[in-house]
């Protein structure tokens, strides 16, 4: 007889919520990660009293009801909404592109009918038909400022490549507000929970007994027979020591600081526009929380081409990466016991809610329960 109806691997948002639920219902869990912590790559750690995002800026934001209703249990949210800052040379403009932006860019511009127009005509000078390559199709969708200002040095540090050896497609739309609005995302509902995302996660898993520093590798070498059903929350590919190929990456770097000052930026977000500064934002956490202590944490962002070892931040869904992971997940339906989940068992880029409802499908499918 197993010890547990479910051995779940990975101590993220995405076994959290089966986790509860699992444990709503009466079955029993045993949650492994190979970190030393909980919360997967949603974790905050102290530092100076900060919760510091320490594997990248997290910022809770959803239009999903259930989801918003669900987190609401395991944490108060405050207020925060995110507005970015964008740093071109010695220029600072609002983000996303909207009414702020666009006065500042062009300070005749005052109505949104100006700021159209003015779009316009810069979009008519590019006389861009088909567009070829992603320079073109920025300059086909916001004209030579914006592109040139705000868009071509960012995406070309988070390509390692020209906007003009970048494929067309990358960009589907460049949304404009014409609006005075900073706020970042169109979602009904925004926020931070307070005292940071590990006290959201170690909430959820409750009394579900989570061991650290553990590989699933090892540790089922070790117990074959410790649970009857595995959830995997790891990448599908390892799982299957890379049987078939490996599946592909973006990575980023970060580097942090302690600065002795209390507030460093005056927000959470600054991005860096210009390709010659080779980081491509600065976060400062405190602002998240609207923290008033005595010192500051800050992090600045490098993106960075992944390679096996290298922490996998961004999955690259190409025809090649895409084929590659059906074949995986063809192989998995082949076996009974594992369940592969989150981010890493999809190989999806899932914001935080997205990835929250995925484990809504999942618990609804192997507990049967339905969460409304
Ligand atoms: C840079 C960045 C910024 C982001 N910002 C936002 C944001 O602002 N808002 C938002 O909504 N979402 C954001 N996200 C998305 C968010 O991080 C994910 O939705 C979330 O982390 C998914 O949780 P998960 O549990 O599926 O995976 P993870 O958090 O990755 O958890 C998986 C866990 O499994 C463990 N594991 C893997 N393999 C093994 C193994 N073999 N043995 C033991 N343990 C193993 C790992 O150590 C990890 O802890 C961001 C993502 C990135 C990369």
């Amino acid at each position: 007889m197993s010890q547990y109806d479910y051995l779940i691997v990975g101590a993220g948002i995405s076994s959290a919520v089966f986790a509860h639920e699992a444990a709503k219902v009466g079955k029993t869990c045993l949650v492994i990660d190979r970190r030393p912590h909980i919360a997967g790559n949603v974790y905050c750690e102290d530092i100076e009293g900060i919760n510091v995002h320490k594997y990248g800026a997290h910022i809770f934001h959803t239009s999903i009801r259930r989801v918003w209703d669900y987190v609401n249990q395991f944490a108060e949210f405050n207020n925060y909404v995110n507005s970015p800052v964008a740093v071109y040379k010695d220029e600072l403009y609002n983000l996303p592109f909207n009414m702020n932006t666009f006065s500042k860019m062009w300070p005749e511009v005052r109505t949104p009918e100006q700021a159209k127009a003015k779009i316009a005509a810069q979009v008519a000078e590019a006389g861009i038909g088909e567009p070829s390559n992603l320079e073109e199709q920025a300059l086909s969708l916001v004209g030579r400022d914006v592109y040139e200002k705000l868009i071509k040095g960012y995406t070309e540090k988070q390509w390692g490549r020209d906007c003009k050896d970048l494929p067309a497609s990358i960009i589907k739309r460049l949304p404009c507000r014409f609006r005075y609005d900073n706020n970042y995302f169109n979602d009904r509902w925004q926020g931070i929970p307070m005292g940071g995302y590990t006290k959201m996660v170690e909430a959820m898993f409750g009394d579900t007994p989570v061991k650290l520093n553990t590989e699933y590798r090892e540790f089922i070498a070790q117990n074959p027979d410790v649970a009857d059903r595995v959830i995997y929350c790891g990448p599908i590919d390892e799982s299957y020591d890379y049987q078939l190929g490996r599946l592909e990456y973006r990575s980023l770097r970060f580097e942090s600081e302690i600065l002795d000052e209390e507030n460093h930026q005056g927000n959470a977000v600054v991005n860096y526009t210009e390709r010659e500064v080779p980081y491509t934002r600065i976060i400062e956490h405190k602002h998240f929380e609207y923290g008033t202590q005595p010192k500051t944490v800050i992090t600045r962002e490098y993106p960075a081409d992944w390679k096996p070892g290298d922490e996998p931040y961004y999955p690259i869904n190409d025809e090649r990466n895409s084929s590659l992971y059906a074949q995986y997940v063809d192989l998995a339906s082949k076996e009974g016991k594992v369940v592969f989940a989150g981010r890493l068992g999809g190989y999806k880029y899932y914001d935080m809610d997205k990835a929250i409802d995925a484990a809504f499908d999942l618990v609804e499918a192997e507990l049967g329960v339905t969460i409304a």
